[in-house]
């Protein structure tokens, strides 16, 4: 690890006055930021693949305590009286990061919808940084709000084809999403003379969903039973008899825990019948509209009021990469807020885009940058290949686990998670063996309840992971699943 050196020529020079440390900390943009990014990249880079040496492994192992007292080693001071300057702060804390970090790009770390970047969307983001546009008015922004208009309108076209105006808002991710989603249909019965809408939603459902109807006042969700993982139609229909007032129905494509799909055609049909609204969180299999072959488990889609999907999930993009995808632009009038110095009338008569509606936050990253790459380099094909690798992975782990002796499997997967769990362990021994896993750096599994039971989750996002891999996931499983219990990890 280098040590700083006082005596040493700084190896970038900014346009900063030199501090008292004789350090001139240097600018990431202009005509020279680049070249005074280009050593420290390099820096940067060779900590990443340090730190990942160093771990070896998915996640680090030794558990909460020895990962903290890691990093705390490495990381203090906080604040230092005198700087210790940006090569040395760069490797010792991005390394200390890197060794630390659950890595998705390595295939035993499937715990979560927690994609392995893209290096290509990486790359992009970096130039996001160093430009650093903020999409809350056009003279922050020029020509990255016209690119954010441009992607998200081909994103939002995906979801409703046909559409003369669809549009899309760059969110957080999916909690972002629904939030905006149910403040859109909230409003439009306000629009109405009604006080509220009411939620109606499945066991199922992601929490976002529960907490953005707190936050936005609405009512306590009605909560219907998923038995089988998904919406059950028929149900729909009877709870939809039964209430007055405007609706919003919710439905997922996508289920956190099992990557269920809700039947969405029957949904869409009978929230029309009930002249109800729909909402879609796809925050997980959105992105199986690209693939030719899976393109066909989202139809009815198209009938959704608000659409989530999250390109940080199943699209390889480093967090965060959110949209709320609308059939018609005039549906985000809502939104609309004026302040003069963001958005000053006569600007906007003048011809200057207004962005203060696109959000509710004012000073916002240009997300879409890696995004916009990411569709340009791999297009549609290239991206539906990804899809459809990390579905066959899916496959090949369910087949694997169906033929193993000691294994269940829950049920063959829909889009790429595989819930499975030693055959005759008790739930508190399956928990015990994911914490195992992952204290132990062998593994990030989830965890999952369903059909009464808890299981083993394998979230498969990695579109570089190998039938080999997989086979050597299961080895550890069933090993951690036959070794005596460690101290710490005994079920309670
Ligand atoms: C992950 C997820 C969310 C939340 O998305 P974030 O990007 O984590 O905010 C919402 N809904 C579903 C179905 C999800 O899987």
């Amino acid at each position: 690890m280098p040590t700083p050196d006082p005596t040493r020529t700084p190896a970038v020079r900014g346009h900063l006055p030199p501090q008292a440390g004789g350090e001139h900390p240097a600018l990431a943009g202009g005509t020279t930021g680049p070249d005074q990014l280009r050593p420290l990249l390099d820096t940067v880079l060779d900590a990443l693949t340090e730190g990942a040496t160093a771990r070896r492994g998915p996640i680090p192992p030794g558990g909460p305590q020895h990962v903290t007292s890691r990093l705390r080693h490495a990381a203090t001071p906080v604040l230092p009286e005198t700087g210790t300057g940006a090569e040395e702060a760069l490797h010792t804390l991005v390394r200390a990061l890197a060794e630390g970090s659950a890595d998705p790009a390595e295939p035993h770390c499937a715990g979560h919808l927690h994609c392995p970047p893209l290096a290509l969307a990486v790359a992009a983001d970096l130039a996001a940084c160093a430009l650093n546009p903020s999409m809350d008015s056009w003279d922050q922004a020029p020509a990255a709000s016209a690119l954010e208009t441009d992607t998200a309108t081909a994103l939002a076209a995906l979801v409703y084809p046909g559409h003369s105006t669809p549009d899309a808002l760059v969110t957080t991710g999916g909690t972002d999403s629904n939030h905006l989603a149910l403040l859109l249909a909230r409003e439009r019965a306000r629009a109405t003379g009604a006080p509220a809408t009411r939620i109606v939603c499945a066991t199922t459902t992601h929490h976002s969903i529960h907490r953005a109807a707190w936050l936005l006042g609405l009512p306590e969700p009605v909560i219907l039973p998923a038995p089988d993982g998904t919406l059950d139609p028929a149900a729909l229909d009877t709870a939809l008899s039964q209430l007055h007032g405007p609706v919003t129905v919710v439905a997922t494509a996508g289920t956190t825990d099992t990557g269920a799909i809700d039947p969405l055609p029957r949904i869409a049909d009978v929230t029309t019948a009930h002249a109800a609204e729909l909402h879609i969180d796809a925050s997980y299999g959105g992105p199986l509209l690209l693939s030719n072959h899976h393109r066909h488990l989202l139809d009815g889609i198209q009938n959704a009021t608000t659409v989530t999907l999250d390109l940080h999930k199943l699209g390889w993009q480093p967090i965060a990469a959110g949209l709320l995808a609308v059939p018609d632009t005039t549906a985000l009038r809502p939104l609309h807020t004026h302040a003069d110095y963001l958005n000053a009338h006569d600007d906007t008569d003048a011809g200057i885009p207004d962005l203060l509606g696109r959000s509710l936050r004012t000073t916002r990253r240009p997300d879409i940058l890696k995004i916009a790459v990411t569709l340009r380099a791999l297009g549609r094909q290239g991206l539906g290949d990804l899809i459809d690798r990390i579905c066959r992975n899916a496959q090949y782990l369910a087949d694997l686990i169906d033929q193993h002796p000691h294994l269940t499997l829950h049920a063959r997967p829909t889009i790429s998670t595989v819930l499975f769990r030693p055959t005759h362990a008790t739930d508190a021994h399956v928990a015990a063996i994911r914490r195992t896993l992952i204290t132990n750096g062998t593994a990030v599994l989830g965890r999952a309840h369903t059909h009464g039971r808890l299981w083993l989750k394998a979230t498969l996002l990695n579109p570089a992971t190998h039938h080999d891999d997989l086979t050597s996931l299961l080895k550890v499983v069933a090993e951690t699943a036959t070794a005596p219990q460690p101290e710490g990890t005994t079920p309670r």
